[in-house]
């Protein structure tokens, strides 16, 4: 059976499961790719390959940890508060961004805020909420709804702070129009802040919620000054820039389909926060370690590649993850991914995961994918 056009290889792995001899070829490199890894190497290596993508897999984790791990600290509960005894360690899970404008009504200026909506958790047994106030001339948050302090009745968390690019300021009560909402991301007038934090006790069921705080923010700093240190050892390292810096295709926005450059995204580096940025040029070079590792280590050239091939793709699928178009699935609990739509659109608030720990989008958890996968296709070897 020949598929000259075979793309991500659907009708040869079905010929194969027929029992066929089986070429398949592409032209696109990312189709061959997907190729190699669905129908060549698991039936050339079969379990052996399992076990090692596992191992390696492992291995780029606990190296990657060891750097970065840092930055996604644990949270000790130091006295009572909504939850948690004290002495307590919770894993956080994620971290929920809002990107922000200046309010425009001269005499106000205040930092607004864009939320879509304040939902933490909307399911029918458990509804938490970030609710916000003014303190002062600053919009402040804090968690309401079940386990926590009451939801004030006339609230609705439905309602957000922007609507088809239209803001409004909390402190005055005065609206952004779309099109300087968009000019100020252009021009570099817009931010961001952390509102929130997910966590997660591994004995405990759900998320548990709290406000970003002074810490917080400075883990998130020293992360970036981190992320300057690596790129500049990278990119001496590597012999290219380390965070894509190739223009983002530029769709006209009635398309939709890419919209972001409208708000000031230019290149694929744009879509990531600067932990973000980080954590994912530190798994690339940990998997790329990895295969000089095992070189080293005696394994065949061939076979090191098919194995780091599967973690190259595992890289791929924390991207999908990490970066800032992922929503808070509020429905679920859980980090969402930028391709639950076939497009990327702006996110206003966005959930930054944590890849070293924790639920979805993490790097075990996309090995632990890999592997199923490996082992599916792997199954049509032992039946030829
Ligand atoms: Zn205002």
């Amino acid at each position: 059976m020949l598929d000259p056009f075979a793309g991500g290889g659907a009708i040869p792995l079905e010929a194969l499961r027929l029992g066929c001899d089986v070429y398949a070829s592409d032209y696109n490199p990312v189709a061959v790719l997907i190729l190699k890894a669905v129908l060549e190497y698991p039936q050339k290596y079969g379990e052996k390959l399992v076990e090692d993508v596992r191992k390696w897999g492992e291995w780029v984790l606990e190296e990657a940890k060891k750097e970065i791990g840092r930055f996604y600290p644990n949270d000790v509960v130091e006295q009572k508060g909504y939850f948690g005894k004290s002495g307590e360690e919770y894993i956080p899970v994620g971290y929920i961004w809002a990107r922000t404008i200046p309010c425009q009504n001269p005499s106000c200026g205040a930092e607004i805020p864009l939320m879509r909506q304040f939902w933490l958790a909307k399911k029918s047994n458990k509804k938490v909420a970030l609710y916000t106030y003014v303190d002062g001339e600053e919009v402040k948050f804090k968690v309401v709804g079940d386990g926590y302090e009451p939801m004030p009745e006339d609230f609705d968390p439905s309602k957000g702070t922007v609507k088809g690019a239209i803001a409004t300021c909390l402190v005055c009560g005065s609206t952004v129009d779309a099109k300087t909402t968009r000019k100020l991301f252009q021009e570099g007038k817009a931010g961001e802040r952390m509102v929130a934090v997910v966590l997660h006790h591994p004995k405990k069921k759900g998320k548990f919620y709290r406000v970003a705080n002074e810490k917080d923010i400075e883990v998130f700093r020293q992360a970036e000054e981190y992320l300057a240190e690596k790129v500049e050892e990278l990119r001496k390292k590597w012999g290219i820039e380390p965070i894509p810096d190739e223009p983002l295709r530029r769709v006209p926005i009635t398309f939709g389909v890419i919209n972001v450059w409208v708000y000031g995204m230019n290149t694929w580096g744009d879509l990531f926060n600067s932990r973000q940025k980080l954590a994912l040029i530190t798994f690339v070079d940990k998997v790329r370690e990895a295969y000089r590792r095992m070189v080293e280590e005696g394994y065949e050239e061939e076979y090191a590649r098919g194995v780091v091939t599967y973690l190259g793709l595992a890289v791929d699928k924390i991207a999908d993850y990490c970066n800032t178009i992922c929503q808070w699935r509020n429905n679920l609990e859980t980090v969402g991914h930028i391709f639950a739509r076939q497009a990327i659109q702006m996110m206003w608030d966005y959930v930054e995961g944590n890849p070293v720990t924790g639920a979805s989008g993490t790097w075990r958890g996309s090995v632990e994918w890999i592997l199923r996968s490996i082992s599916f296709t792997k199954i049509f070897s032992i039946m030829m």
